[in-house]
């Protein structure tokens, strides 16, 4: 009556408290509710078992259709990746020029080719001396394969005439071959009237004025991250839903503290984008806000200089297919590939650069494959969901792999 199924320990268990019961006190009990189930198949029900959260590593018994996709079937522009760093930075603001590299090219071109990945994007290529060191080793050394964008001086941002300097910058960053411009969440979370102290500097603060107008006078589209993932912004407990995420990394929550809300942020940057509409804006990671696309679908709306990139998202876009493939269809020449990669560490498998990385996004972008990881992880890192691809037409995945990037990037 209640189907016995062999050889799970539990099961077993159940299946022979069932067996004691007759047939009358089962009817008895149904009769007169939950409260008369006889005693003794309440005493010999099995103890729940504890488990930690972080050993859980279901397997799925679905069994659906597995599309493998090596390469892209386009050429495809990566506009968001991290090959060199600021080799000093304090409380989240990098604090020189100089550079560390996380890879060389010779290590990155054998992925590159073996996924149709045609060009990286550095975008923390730095300033001055770092960024001409940047681009040499990376841009000069194989042509066409690297581009690197430049990062504004943060450490400079509270002397008097740092508007008009970090405008001369950008011409000379410009010069030196940068082909963007990066602004890290170190604007809106991290920089501070006096660098790492004193009150957060707006994103909007009109010292950085000079630097939007730069940018759109010489044509360098400014990828833009501010602000996180919606839940970085709530407690970390258990109805956060990036509580695994949150409770290994502690130092990404922005709950508390000073940190303005994530509207504020993103309201902040909107004004920025509004003021500068000769500049071209790549608003990373889905214009920050990949958890509600109609905010971001509203703000492209009203702003023909708001472009996304899907950057480390696919785990929102993919758990909206529907919604996700309408918003691709209609802002398919505002959309550009990335993936935040970086090529070295563990921590963050979203993101690590791999070949496995890449075949994800391109299994989101061009297949209808359902209930997939988005990262090549044994447990989803972000969070515990997993995605369906949204099988972009052919037209849509070149604007999207290539298409759109070129045309922002401009001529070489
Ligand atoms: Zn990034």
């Amino acid at each position: 009556m209640f189907g016995c199924s062999p050889g799970v320990g539990r099961l077993t268990v159940r299946c022979k408290v069932m067996a004691v019961i007759t047939r009358r006190n089962w009817l008895a009990a149904l009769s007169a509710g939950a409260a008369s189930v006889p005693v003794r198949m309440k005493a010999q029900q099995p103890a729940r078992q504890p488990l930690d959260l972080s050993e859980y590593q279901p397997k799925s018994m679905l069994r659906v259709h597995e599309t493998k996709v090596d390469r892209a079937r386009y050429p495809v522009i990566d506009i968001h990746t991290h090959l060199s760093f600021a080799a000093k930075g304090e409380k989240g603001v990098p604090l020189t020029d100089a550079r560390r590299y996380a890879a060389a090219p010779a290590d990155l071109l054998p992925v590159m080719d073996a996924v149709n990945l045609r060009t990286m994007v550095n975008l923390t290529g730095g300033y001055g001396d770092g960024l001409r060191e940047a681009v040499q080793r990376f841009d000069h050394s194989s042509p066409g394969r690297f581009l690197t964008f430049t990062e504004p001086m943060y450490a400079r941002a509270n002397e008097s005439g740092y508007a008009a300097a970090q405008g001369a910058e950008i011409e000379r960053a410009h010069r030196d071959g940068a082909r963007g411009l990066k602004v890290l969440k170190t604007l809106g979370l991290y920089l501070r009237e006096n660098i790492t102290s004193g009150k957060l500097v707006k994103i909007d603060d009109p010292r950085f004025d000079a630097m939007w107008e730069a940018c759109g006078a010489l044509k360098m589209p400014v990828a833009i991250h501010i602000s996180d993932p919606a839940a970085f912004f709530l407690p970390t407990d258990r109805f956060n839903e990036r509580f695994e995420e949150l409770n290994n990394h502690p130092d990404w929550s922005f709950h508390d503290h000073d940190f303005p809300s994530n509207e504020q942020l993103l309201e902040a940057r909107n004004r920025v984008i509004k003021r500068h509409p000769r500049t071209q804006f790549i608003v990373l990671h889905v214009g920050n806000y990949a958890e509600d696309l109609a905010y971001v679908s509203e703000a492209m709306d009203r702003m023909p200089n708001f472009n996304v990139e899907i950057g480390a998202r696919i785990g929102e876009l993919g758990r909206q297919p529907r919604t996700a493939r309408k918003f691709f269809d209609r802002y398919q020449d505002r959309i550009l590939f990335g993936t935040d990669a970086v090529p070295e560490g563990k921590e963050t498998p979203q993101q690590i650069f791999v070949k496995e990385l890449y075949r994800i996004y391109y299994r989101f972008l061009e297949t209808e494959d359902e209930y997939f990881d988005y990262a090549p992880s044994p447990v989803p890192p972000q969070g515990r969901w997993r995605i369906y691809g949204i099988g972009l037409p052919d037209p849509i995945l070149k604007k999207v792999y290539n298409g759109n990037a070129s045309r922002l990037l401009g001529p070489a």
